[in-house]
């Protein structure tokens, strides 16, 4: 099996990586890491300011185009990859714990996907990447809360009017007893414009949470 399907590091093809491992040591070193966990006011803080209340903020990666960052992401969410979202977690939640300010939070909340899409893809990327953080920083993850509307069963004149918003009508809360008063840390795997992660948290807070921040494995350059 090794011969026919050998593994390789995806940065640099050698075959010295660990099982668990879609990289090399050297190519986990040489990832772009944004440090924007340990840096106060980041470019990820600042991409939500004056548009929705956010407590704490950061990236682990900065992703570019053609590059490793976004052939692993790839490989996460349309090559079932798993490995990568682990990977990714583990060294978010090496980022995080190290910081003081992330101590305060309870609750882990990965960003959903569709059901149907779990089923062709056979997980959500932002729960394995939680999954890979508690590996390293231990909190709860709440699957049950912040729920994905599906838009393609529901599409009347009235949705078409919500989507026209500015901020998009994507999820809808269940369960809001259950994140009352929590310092909450939303999980999600790409961030460009924040309209996702703005829905989400508006959504949220209507579960009157003590705080909610925001921790993503890559942001678009
Ligand atoms: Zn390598």
């Amino acid at each position: 099996m090794h011969l026919l399907y050998p593994q390789i590091c995806f940065g640099c093809g050698t075959d010295q990586v660990e099982k668990a491992m879609p990289l090399c040591t050297q190519c986990i070193q040489d990832l772009p890491f944004t440090d924007f966990f340990s840096i106060n006011e980041n470019p990820v803080e600042k991409i939500f300011w004056g548009r929705v209340q956010v407590q704490y903020a950061g990236a682990l990666l900065f992703f570019t185009k053609n590059s490793l960052v976004q052939i692993l992401m790839a490989q996460l969410k349309y090559h079932h990859n798993k490995k990568v979202g682990i990977l990714f977690g583990y060294l978010m939640g090496q980022a995080i714990v190290s910081e003081q300010k992330f101590e305060q939070i309870d609750l882990m909340i990965p960003i959903p996907i569709l059901p149907s899409k779990i089923n062709s893809r056979g997980y959500n990327q932002s729960q394995v990447i939680a999954i890979g953080m508690q590996q390293v920083w231990n909190r709860p993850i709440m699957q049950d809360v912040l729920i994905k509307k599906n838009w393609s069963n529901s599409q009347t004149k009235k949705d078409r009017k919500a989507r026209l918003q500015q901020v998009p009508d994507l999820f809808f809360l269940q369960n809001p007893a259950c994140i009352k008063g929590k310092h909450l840390l939303l999980v999600d795997d790409v961030l460009t414009t924040g309209a996702t992660l703005e829905a989400a948290i508006e959504t949220l807070m209507a579960g009157s949470p003590a705080s909610v921040s925001i921790a993503v494995a890559a942001y678009t350059l």
